[in-house]
């Protein structure tokens, strides 16, 4: 068994313990070219002790490796044929077998130093020699060159005490010189090689004495012996391929974030003097709006494509990986400055943007990506990740496509907003509660809509106002299918009131990321075939300044959800600065006033003239204009006065629950004095906005 690692620096107890190690070695050479005899063998006992040689050599020649992340561990299969060779003797047969095979597996095989090489003959001499000396004392066979060549069974226990020293000494001897490469306490390794050698190593050599005795019952046996060890073979290399693969992503083949992290600990600890190691983190921007609407296929083959573009731009050493999602990294062990880190990441950014042809449909992919660097923005890994993925969400946040450099100033507020975001996308499905809050028409009192308001049921935080999250949710990619999961419920919302003769028509408010998102119409589309429903019952409020920030954007976006049925309201009103055209051109079917006006519309009456005027301009564009806010029955006539024709407020009702706003329509409501209430029943009647 032998260690291939990445190891950096020598020092000289590393050298000492070497040159002891040879000392012993040829020591060790030494006695068994003293004990040398030839023995007298009988044809059948060449053929057992051949046989054992040719498995020794074959052994050698053909080890079996097994990668368990980085690090390359070599099994040789010719201890189980080497202890074989210890017992029956002379010992330098055994060494004639091994130390030649090892060599040539060293010299054509792994062509390492020189060094290396002299080492692991020395180990090989050093534990054959001791395994026999055990033997010898254990079963009062007599010396080191007898030849003994009836196992008989008290020979087990000794054989088998013989395999743990042989299989102790070695590891001790490559655990000690591993540790004094790495500059470690000589013996700090000793528990890790023990814990990770011993199942195979142990098995192995007990397979020992069990060839031996087959090989003497007849050498015919000899094809029989190979099949315990090529089961401890093919158990080794099975482990070994899960092992692996529990390291990397399946997707794409990329590591992992297990497998990053080991690596990035292991660059941190050996980074010195004026390199540092960088730390990409990569998003791809709407990625799941593509998968949603595209399917999970496509998806998948987006991302192998994505990896394979990030694997074109790795410079040698660095390390690509997945980390779960549309999230990727790349870790840069040796970086110069933050500049040049930058760079990194603009590069990685560049390389990804662009046009992807999938299955023929052009899909644009743009990413943002975030950069930290160790030991500028933080020493230890784990801090070193979480900085890069601040910086990600705030490159997210800023404009899509960006890449940005940690900075102290994305602060604490990033982290928990991080860990919110997170939960949230967690509880997207299952957390999120839609409140509802009427809409009541002025001229009878009936309560004819419902705005659906978005509030999140946290696990520990209790329930959370849209105010809480819908701003990271915007910055973070997740507004989508927010709205998306909030249009769900409420097309399943209306069908369940319907079904109890309630039949409202109900708003939805959409974020300003989402009127400018050209996949928004495809995914309220979707619910509604998933959900059908009549599509006038549903109105998509849009504030005035969100529309008309990218006024054609949000045109275009518009106009596919008035194609798919949907009627639009223009919230907030008179707070933007859209002109009469621009509001003629969204297409709205409502205009809601808002709210700060009807607050001081009975003491300021320069509001009250701007809801006077809000209302006519509506009326002149033939919509319909909703009074927010109303808190006050003197607001409620106020604005009955002026000639809104729906009112919304807590005055009325402030947001409650499906179940509770069905029970409270189907009471009877008292109004002021310039509405004429309408029946209850008039309610549950069919009534256009
Ligand atoms: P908005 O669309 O203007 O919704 C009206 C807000 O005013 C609601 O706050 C409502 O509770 C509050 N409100 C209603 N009547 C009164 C009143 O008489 N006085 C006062 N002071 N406030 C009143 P909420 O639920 O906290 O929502 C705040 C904003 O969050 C909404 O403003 C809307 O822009 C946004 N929002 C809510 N739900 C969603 C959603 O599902 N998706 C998106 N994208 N945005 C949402
Ligand atoms: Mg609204
Ligand atoms: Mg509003």
């Amino acid at each position: 068994m032998e260690h291939r690692r990445h190891l950096r620096f020598h020092d000289r107890r590393h050298k000492v313990y070497s040159f002891a190690v040879y000392v012993a070695g040829a020591a060790a050479l030494l006695t068994v070219a003293h004990s040398a005899r030839v023995p007298q063998l009988t044809a059948r006992e060449t053929a057992i002790v051949s046989l054992l040689a040719l498995f020794v050599v074959l052994g050698e020649l053909l080890p079996i490796t097994i990668r368990r992340g980085d690090t390359v561990e070599l099994y040789t299969f010719s201890s189980t044929a080497a202890l074989g060779l210890v017992v029956i003797g002379p010992v330098w047969i055994a060494v004639a077998a091994l130390l030649p095979a090892a060599f040539l597996r060293d010299e054509f095989r792994r062509s390492r130093p020189m060094f290396r090489t002299l080492f692991n003959l020395a180990r090989c001499a050093i534990s054959l020699v001791a395994a026999r000396a055990v033997y010898d004392t254990l079963s009062h066979h007599g010396l080191l060159g007898s030849f003994t060549p009836h196992f008989a069974p008290r020979d087990l226990a000794p054989a088998l005490v013989a395999g743990l020293v042989y299989f102790t000494i070695n590891v001790c001897l490559v655990a000690c010189v591993f540790a004094l490469h790495q500059g470690a306490p000589a013996f700090s390794l000793l528990p890790e090689f023990l814990r990770s050698e011993a199942p195979m190593g142990l098995t192995l050599l007990a397979v020992g004495p069990i060839v031996l005795v087959a090989l003497e019952f007849s050498p015919l046996t000899a094809p029989l012996c190979l099949i315990p060890v090529l089961a401890v073979r093919a158990g080794a290399l099975s482990a070994s391929k899960r092992e692996n693969q529990a390291l990397h992503d399946q997707l794409t083949g990329l590591p992992n974030r297990t497998l990053l992290l080991q690596r990035a600990r292991r660059a941190v600890a050996s980074s010195a003097g004026e390199a540092a190691v960088a730390v990409v983190f990569i998003d791809l921007d709407r990625f799941k709006e593509i998968n949603d609407a595209m399917g999970h296929q496509v998806g998948d083959q987006l991302l192998a494509q994505v990896a394979a573009k990030l694997r074109e731009t790795a410079r040698p050493g660095d390390t690509i990986a997945r980390l779960g999602g549309d999230e990727f990294a790349v870790l840069c062990p040796e970086v110069t400055d933050s500049a040049s880190a930058l760079e990194i990441g603009n590069g990685v950014v560049t390389a990804l943007t662009g046009v992807i042809d999938m299955q023929g449909v052009s899909l644009r992919v743009e990413a943002s990506a975030g950069v930290a660097l160790s030991p500028l923005h933080a020493r230890d890994v784990d801090s070193l990740l979480q900085r890069a993925e601040i910086a990600l969400y705030r490159a997210k946040g800023s404009r899509r496509g960006s890449v940005l450099l940690y900075d102290e100033r994305f602060d604490e507020s990033s982290v928990e907003r991080l860990t919110l975001m997170g939960q949230l996308s967690k509880g997207l499905d299952d957390e999120l509660v839609v409140s509802y809050q009427p809409k009541c028409r002025l001229s009878d009192g009936a309560i004819v809509g419902a705005e659906a308001l978005v509030r999140w049921q946290h696990p520990t935080l209790g329930l959370l106002s849209p105010a809480r999250f819908l701003d990271s949710a915007e910055k973070t990619g997740l507004i989508l299918p927010l709205t998306e999961q909030v249009f769900r419920q409420v097309v399943e919302q209306w069908r369940r009131w319907r079904d109890a003769g309630l039949d409202l028509s109900i708003s939805v408010n959409v974020s300003a990321a989402n009127i400018c998102d050209p996949m928004l119409p495809a995914v309220l589309g979707r619910v509604l075939e998933e959900h059908p429903a009549p599509r006038r019952r549903f109105l998509v409020e849009v504030t005035e300044t969100s529309a008309v920030t990218d006024l054609e954007s949000a045109t275009r976006v518009l106009e596919q959800l008035r194609e798919l049925g949907l009627g639009i309201s223009i919230d907030d009103f008179g707070t933007g600065h859209a002109s009469l055209a621009h509001i003629r051109d969204l297409g709205p079917v409502e205009v809601k006033i808002d709210r700060s006006f009807v607050a001081s519309s009975t003491t300021n009456d320069r509001d009250l003239a701007i809801i006077r005027a809000a209302t006519e301009l509506g009326h002149g564009l033939g919509l319909a204009v909703v009074a927010e806010g109303v808190e006050t029955a003197e607001q409620l006539e106020l604005v009955a006065e002026v000639g809104c024709d729906l009112a919304q407020g807590f005055f009325i009702l402030p947001p409650v629950t499906a179940d509770e706003l069905a029970s409270w329509v189907s009471r009877p409501h008292v109004w002021p004095r310039h509405i004429h209430p309408a029946s209850p029943a008039a309610a549950s009647q069919l009534v256009e906005t």
